[in-house]
């Protein structure tokens, strides 16, 4: 410890060597895994780390932390005497990059500063030590560039004007083509550029340039582009980035230099082998930024084959290390190779589960790790349609596949107008950078002229799980036309419909239909996983969906109505219906029957509604019960308010007035408008619905009640197993449970006696208030199950209307944080989860056994099921199409919590 941390007890800048890859929370992503490669004995060059902790600091106080400035000077001093050179200093500089690097891997959202330490005086020192003028005026010019746009905010697009100009003066067709007197004009341009833009002058003292930089990166952390980013990957906007500072090393000393990116398997498949591109005479950014177009990474063994050996040598040991594909950035300067960075690479979701396995059979890992290393939300993705390749559906281009899935929609050209779009667009850009995200994230898929593998457009997209094809050469995209050109001549204006192909890089001017993922037929049972025509990520997730069935405490039910959808649930595999809509059934034509009900004027009126609608609900649970022999089928009585079958007041209103006038309404009409008026509340959600419907309008729940009885009656005596469960909506409190429970129970013995069959079927209730949460000790009692409706938990716990606000304000909220993601969406677990675990402790002291479910929403996110798994619930219920995903996520949900937590990203 240096004397200052001594004296305050609290440091922020550790050196590379003190770090290691499990302290990302302290040192982020990109400082942890430095650190981790240093102690490997890897060429890193030397360095160090300001932590997240500063940062958080200067984002809450506005200035650094007290001691900061003291610990770089001493980290920078020693950097110094390592590197046995001064920080810009006139003869022979050290130069320096900062670098950002948060918690989780934010590609290109912060940026990064470049060759800090040039000045007017060092230019000079660079070029004579390095005896390569070109190269030292370059690199001056690249900082006063990136400091320019980074530090002090100016326009970038002023330098990109002022360099093309400075290209078309030379007549250079590129960077590399400009001599040294036209970067050292270059050069002068920029620090005019500066003057005027920001009214001082590029700053000349080398320390002043690093403080500025660092401070800069803290500042980054709140751009508006990170947010957005943040947002759309539900990263905290709490945890701050941390700064890495490290000695320059040089890829644009000549053409034995050079940049590369790689990672150690394909990020696409998950196949081993050599993936990456490599740009010589270039530096930084240069290769993703689309410069100049990279060559692949094998052709690095003929360029320098010394480094190609090495390089390989050092992936393997890296991914023996880590146990997973790593990425990694890398500099050659003179035929020395140095490691800029690396980090578990992100893959695309049919890599991670082929993977997972692949490393699991190779020993490297075991069951329980293979299933930390997939998610739900990947699984999901590998259900998503792709193309159906009809022969005579003829490309128009053909690009890299750089995120796979088939993506159907208009073409767009900025952010923009795939904003604005109402229906699904395809972004069509030559490259993108970060300013693309919003486009990005409100395109069904990107396609992009230029960039490989490694481009932002393709590492961006991947991480969001959008279709994406990269690199398509020869498309000419014309922003001003508002159109691209294919290969062939093939013109494409915007607002004409493309489909792009992720997984074979395809591009086609027409609509292409798509079909059923494989993993889908698979979980149809319509592909055996064993079978040579299954693709083996098909193996691989019937591999992986097993171990989770294994591991899994928490049982996966599924919200079914219908006796098709609960029969696919069945075949996707779940362990029974946990919630049935029962006011789905009343839809479509059997409306007029509600509607008899309503306006019925005496008992025999109806009665004989009720009589009508009987029938037809027996069928309908016959059916479900069928469909789910053996498992529980949990029914819930009619929740909605009753107008939600009537008519809509004003589309009434009008119809009877313009009657009227026309000399007379129709009798049934003004009937019906009385009855609708009657039934008007100003607030539905919090009126006459739920239970309150069935102790008030006892018949219509009461017939559903014998329906299901008679149902199970009829499956009993067919030879079946059924087994209802009946569930009460919207509870407050136990008394109100109390008194259904007692006419349900009556209504099973009325139907026991009659049909001389042992009807049972358990008795329930939603906890879906929060006061029915605040007194669940008292409602188990009488309850023989719980399950959590946590859309109208949510609803009335914060108060907000869910059929509104995820449309008006929640993107203000978001933005600003109130909270990562939506509470409809993944559990609000501070507030609403906190009435779930106190209704589930008190439902299950006073009723040992309780079984619990959930099925709201949330039944499906990932977050919450870990959040469930982890209150002890009996089961979760989701859509059908969620429930793979339920079951996966309900595995991983207990290696996780074997680990004791842990981080599920
Ligand atoms: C709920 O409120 O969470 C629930 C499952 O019921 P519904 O969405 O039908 O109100
Ligand atoms: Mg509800």
């Amino acid at each position: 410890m240096t004397t200052d941390e001594t004296r305050t007890g609290h440091r922020y800048v550790y050196e590379f060597a003190e770090g290691g890859k499990d302290q990302k929370d302290l040192l982020g992503g990109k400082g942890a895994n430095l650190a981790e490669m240093t102690n490997l004995g890897l060429p890193v060059p030397p360095g160090f780390t300001i932590s997240t902790e500063a940062c958080r600091h200067y984002l809450e106080h506005g200035e650094e932390p007290p001691g900061l400035a003291r610990e770089v000077d001493e980290h920078l001093a020693r950097l110094e005497r390592e590197r046995g050179m001064r920080l810009g200093d006139g003869d022979d500089p050290l130069l320096v990059s900062v670098r950002s690097g948060a918690k989780f891997s934010m590609p290109g959202m912060m940026d990064t500063v470049l060759d800090i330490g040039l000045t007017d005086a060092s230019v000079g020192g660079l070029a004579r030590i390095t005896r390569n003028e070109r190269f030292a005026w370059d690199s001056y010019r690249r900082l006063i560039q990136m400091f320019g746009a980074t530090v002090l905010g100016v326009d970038s697009a002023r330098f990109d004007d002022a360099f093309e100009e400075a290209k078309r003066n030379a007549g250079a067709d590129s960077d590399i083509d400009l001599d040294v007197h036209d970067l050292c004009a270059l050069t002068g341009t920029y620090k005019q550029i500066v003057r005027s833009q920001t009214g001082r002058d590029f700053p000349q003292d080398p320390r002043e340039q690093l403080v500025m930089a660092i401070r800069a990166v803290f500042e980054s952390w709140n751009t508006d582009r990170a947010r957005v980013y943040r947002r759309q990957e539900r990263i905290p906007h709490t945890l701050g980035t941390a700064v890495n500072v490290m000695a320059m090393v040089y890829g644009n000393l000549g053409d034995d230099s050079g940049t590369g990116v790689a990672f150690t398997r394909d990020p696409a498949t998950g196949k081993q082998g050599v993936y990456g591109d490599y740009l010589q005479f270039a530096q930084g950014e240069d290769v993703v930024a689309g410069i100049r177009n990279p060559v692949p990474l094998q052709d690095l063994e003929r360029i320098d084959p010394g480094s190609y050996s090495e390089l390989m040598e050092i992936m393997a040991t890296l991914e023996r290390h880590y146990r997973d594909l790593c990425d990694i950035e890398f500099t050659i300067e003179r035929g020395k190779l140095w490691m800029l960075q690396t980090r578990v690479g992100k893959r695309t979701a049919a890599a991670a589960f082929r993977m997972a396995v692949q490393l699991l059979d190779d020993g490297l890992i075991d069951v329980a790790e293979a299933l930390r290393r997939v998610t739900g939300d990947q699984l999901a993705q590998l259900m998503f349609p792709s193309f159906d390749r009809h022969p005579d559906a003829k490309p128009i281009a053909s690009g890299v596949p750089a995120s796979p899935g088939a993506a159907v929609g208009t073409a767009v050209f900025d952010s923009r107008a795939a904003e604005a779009a109402t229906g699904p667009v395809i972004l069509v850009r030559r490259e993108t950078n970060p300013d693309d995200l919003p486009g990005i994230i409100a395109a069904a898929g990107v396609l992009t002229s230029r960039g490989g593998k490694t481009s932002h457009a393709a590492v961006v997209a991947r991480g969001m799980g959008k279709t994406c094809v990269v690199g398509t050469d020869g498309l000419d995209i014309d922003y001003g036309q508002r159109q691209f050109t294919a290969p062939g001549g093939v013109v494409v204006a915007e607002g004409e419909v493309v489909s792009i192909d992720g997984t074979t890089g395809a591009v086609y001017a027409e609509e292409i239909p798509v079909v059923d993922s494989p993993v889908v037929e698979y979980f149809e049972g319509h592909l055996d996983p064993e079978s040579p025509d299954a693709d083996s990520v098909v193996a691989a997730v019937a591999r992986m969906i097993t171990y989770a069935d294994e591991r899994r405490r928490l049982g996966v039910h599924a919200n079914a109505d219908t006796p098709d959808d609960a029969a696919r649930a069945r075949r996707f595999g779940a362990d029974g219906i946990g919630l049935c809509r029962t006011e789905h059934m009343f839809l479509g034509e059997r409306r007029r029957h509600i509607e008899s009900l309503v306006l019925a004027d005496s008992h025999e009126a109806r009665d004989k509604a009720l009589a009508e609608l009987l029938p037809l609900q027996i069928g309908d649970f016959v059916g479900l019960f069928a469909a789910m022999d053996g498992l529980p089928v949990t029914i819930r009585l009619l929740d909605p308010p009753l107008h939600e079958f009537l008519p809509d007041l004003t589309d009434l209103s009008v119809r009877v007035a313009l009657a009227e006038q026309r000399g007379g309404a129709d009798e049934g009409d003004l009937e019906l408008l009385d009855a609708v008026r009657r039934h008007h509340e100003q607030n539905p959600m919090l009126g006459l619905r739920g239970v309150r419907l069935g102790l008030v309008v006892p018949g219509l729940v009461m017939m559903q009640v014998r329906a299901v009885a008679e149902a199970a009656a009829a499956r009993i005596r067919a030879g079946d197993d059924p087994r209802p469960e009946i569930m009460v909506p919207l509870i407050g409190g136990a008394e109100e449970f109390e008194l259904m429970r007692e006419e349900i129970e009556r209504v099973l013995a009325d139907v026991a006696e009659a049909s001389g069959v042992d009807v049972r079927a358990k008795i329930g209730t939603m906890i879906e208030l929060p006061r029915a949460a605040l007194t669940a000790g008292r409602i188990a009692e009488t309850a023989e199950f719980f399950s959590f409706g946590t859309n109208d938990l949510t609803q009335t716990a914060w108060g907000f209307s869910r059929d509104d606000v995820e449309g008006s304000f929640f993107p203000a909220y978001l933005d600003k944080g109130i909270f990562p993601v939506s509470p409809f969406q993944s559990l609000d677990e501070e507030g609403v989860g906190r009435l779930v675990a106190i209704a589930v402790e008190e439902g299950r002291s006073a009723r040992p056994g309780l079984t619990i479910g959930i099925c709201g929403e949330h039944g499906g996110d990932p977050d919450s099921v870990h959040f469930f798994d982890g209150l002890g619930l009996d089961y979760v219920s989701c859509s059908p199409f969620r429930v793979p995903v339920a079951r996966l996520e309900a595995g991983r949900a207990s290696v996780l919590g074997e680990e004791g937590g842990g981080d599920s990203r």
